[in-house]
């Protein structure tokens, strides 16, 4: 069986030295123990701006393991992943994904792959504990599990992009027609057999994390919008809240002005015309988020080009009826 290691690349020249050597050993030793009969790492440069691209051609010149691909500019970590898996799908009979920066343990790709031999389709890399997490990372990555389990998503707890796909999986994954990608969001939907791989998350290797507040943030807010419409009806429970609200109140201000018990009111008129305006923009500011996401959706561009390619391991193009069906199972040892 053949697997391929993919790994996202932005500006990462300080970890690659250490990440190439750690992941070819990995392989080695998966091929020693026969677990795998070929591998290879797919280090998808993200467009970079440091040397990270010409270090990967230095390696897949030196090294048999090693194969790269360029994108054209900086696309995120989602859509690099995902030229890494568009690859796998078509080359490889199970594909590991793992961040360049070794916080992910790559010594737990062995169990992942034991589990792919007994036929698993999918299996997650989660954290044992966030102890090397800043307090503030560990606790917004709470919240966010939270409120994605609350809004329908099934996403796993403490599960990143560390994962193991066959190739099946992977074909399904890719046929997934969105361009927004959240991917650990879309993983569980593929729905075939899996497991779980705890480890612990260590710091990063060398360099700065690539994903600042900002990024984060909206990663967040993309997350969430790209697989739940649940606030939408929210609005709506918040919209008929309103209107019987006002309905009291209209109440209440025709029966005072009858009574001639006018109030001067001035301080709740304006409390509520702030409030009900700030709702109001808030709703609209919701509704732009799924609006600006159909419009993206309906411009249907293309994820990312691939600008160069090198190296020569993996390249054959394992097309055979079984790998189109996606069976597993005839990547097994047969008893
Ligand atoms: N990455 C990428 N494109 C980006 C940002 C990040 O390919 O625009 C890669 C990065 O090189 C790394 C992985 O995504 O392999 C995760 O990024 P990082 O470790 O900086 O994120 P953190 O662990 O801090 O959340
Ligand atoms: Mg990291």
């Amino acid at each position: 069986m053949n697997l391929a290691i993919i790994v996202p690349c932005y500006n990462e020249e300080e970890v690659l030295p250490e990440t190439t050597s750690r992941l070819t050993d990995v392989l080695n030793r998966l091929q020693q123990t026969e677990l795998i009969s070929e591998g290879c790492i797919l280090y998808v440069d993200d467009g970079s701006r440091d040397r990270t691209w010409t270090l990967i051609e230095q390696y897949a010149a030196g090294n048999p393991l090693v194969r790269g691909l360029k994108l054209s500019r900086n696309e995120g970590h989602q859509r690099a992943l995902w030229a890494g898996l568009e690859w796998a799908a078509a080359h490889a009979d199970a594909a590991v994904s793992i961040d360049a920066d070794l916080q992910d343990d790559v010594e737990a790709i062995v169990p992942m792959v034991e589990y792919f031999r007994k036929g698993i389709d999918v299996v997650y890399g989660v954290r044992k504990e966030r102890a090397s997490d800043t307090f503030f990372k560990r606790n917004t990555a709470l919240l966010f599990y939270r409120l994605v389990n609350a809004l329908g998503g099934q996403i796993v707890y403490n599960h990143a992009d560390f994962r193991l796909l066959s190739r099946r999986a992977v074909q399904a994954l890719v046929s997934f027609p969105e361009r927004n990608l959240f991917l650990r969001g879309l993983v569980p939907l593929v729905g075939y057999p899996s497991a779980m791989v705890w480890y612990d998350r260590h710091e990063r290797f060398a360099g700065q994390s690539k994903y600042p507040l900002k990024k984060m943030l909206s990663f967040a807010i993309d997350g969430i919008t790209s697989f739940s419409t649940r606030p939408l009806r929210y609005i709506t429970y918040l919209g008929l809240l309103f209107v019987l609200i006002s309905i009291a109140t209209i109440t209440y201000a025709l029966f005072s002005y009858i009574n001639r018990d006018v109030m001067p009111g001035w301080t709740s008129l304006l409390v509520s015309v702030w409030f009900v305006g700030g709702s109001v923009l808030l709703a609209c500011g919701i509704i732009g988020e799924y609006v600006g996401k159909m419009y993206k959706e309906v411009k249907r561009r293309p994820h990312y080009f691939v600008e160069k390619e090198v190296g020569e391991r993996c390249s054959n193009t394992r097309m055979n009826s079984s790998s189109l069906t996606g069976d597993n199972a005839s990547n097994l040892p047969s008893e």
